[in-house]
């Protein structure tokens, strides 16, 4: 790509950025969940195959005897799951708090397949890639992904990670690192969120669970009364709770965080001189972004949009033309078909 001397950039990443580095897209998350070995997990993990052993119990009895993980899509359990307990319903045997433990343990099914898939050699590579994309101009960056390869690879880079929300972190960060923002609209694999304070932890390594700092001391302080109360059945969970949006779920308005973080994305997105789309193929049912998109678009129409993407079929490269076409004006539009 042309190196153009510009003032502010926002790159936007999309699945595509990732495969890569190994990490499956979100079609084929399932199938790689279930194509996890039991050696694997036996010994080391028995965390992870207690989770597997809750979704398979959940799909047998959504989907039938014969279920099979290819056929089934990630976003419609989520999208369902999440419905049912935001409007505190049943999905057949399972009840509201059934279904969010089966949504904790797809979290963290998740989790444990994408950081799977990652080597220090991959985040060598992307590393040399964005520090030339970022160059000497002014760039942000907004993720439309679940996990955090891309923050590792610029806290690689010496950056440190502006995710436009106050938060928590559990890792070290580099004192004089540039500070660089990376918004993530639909949540992220490495954000927990304290049910009591709402503070969002971030780590980067695979963590277990782990408490709110602030407020386990809460669970110290009235000890006895928990005692009391789980003789009488009741369970105290001091897990901080993951923070995923699924796409067609929109959690924006419960999590007031998320908000924001929206409206910092429209202030990126409206500010930009130059916008690239990498691994993102812009689809029609992601009616939060293009909502963004043609907003910003609106106030400020000279831009320039490069969109990186690698199309498998000629059928499939018209198919994104069309995406970008349905937003973005020809003469601004630049692709790159050869991928990240
Ligand atoms: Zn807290």
């Amino acid at each position: 790509m042309k190196n153009r001397r510009t003032k502010n950039r926002t790159v936007l990443i999309g699945a595509g950025f990732s495969i890569p580095a190994g990490i499956p897209p979100q079609k084929r998350l399932l199938s790689e969940i279930f194509h996890i070995k039991e050696e694997e997990l036996s010994y080391e993990n028995p965390t992870i195959r207690d989770d597997k052993k809750k979704l398979e119990g959940f799909l047998k009895s959504l989907y039938g005897e014969h279920w099979k993980s290819g056929n089934i899509s990630l976003e419609d359990i989520y999208t369902i799951a999440d419905f049912a307990i935001f409007r505190q319903r049943n999905i057949g045997i399972f009840d509201p708090s059934a279904l969010f433990k089966i949504r904790e343990s797809m979290d963290r099914l998740i989790l444990y397949i994408i950081n799977k898939g990652i080597s220090p050699n991959d985040i060598n590579n992307y590393a040399e890639k964005i520090q030339k994309m970022i160059g000497n101009g002014n760039t942000s960056f907004i993720s439309l992904n679940w996990d955090y390869l891309l923050e590792r690879v610029l806290i690689s880079l010496g950056y440190k990670i502006d995710y436009g929300v106050p938060l928590e972190r559990t890792y070290e960060e580099k004192k004089t690192g540039r500070r660089i923002s990376v918004l993530k609209p639909h949540g992220s694999l490495n954000w927990r969120l304290c049910p009591i304070c709402e503070n969002i932890y971030a780590f980067m390594e695979y963590e277990n669970i782990f408490q709110c700092t602030k407020c386990r001391e809460i669970y110290e302080h009235q000890r006895e009364i928990i005692e009391v109360l789980e003789t009488q059945g009741l369970n105290f969970n001091q897990a901080l709770l993951p923070l995923l949006v699924s796409p067609t779920f929109l959690k924006v308005n419960s999590v007031p965080q998320l908000n924001i973080i929206m409206q910092n994305m429209y202030s990126a997105l409206s500010k930009a001189d130059e916008l690239i789309f990498i691994g993102y193929s812009l689809p029609i049912s992601d009616h939060d972004i293009r909502d963004l998109l043609i907003k910003s678009y609106s106030l400020k129409q000279k831009i320039k949009v490069n969109v990186i993407l690698k199309p498998s079929t000629e059928a499939e490269k018209e198919e994104l033309r069309r995406h970008y076409n349905s937003i973005f004006e020809d003469s601004i539009l630049d692709f790159y078909w050869e991928g990240f």
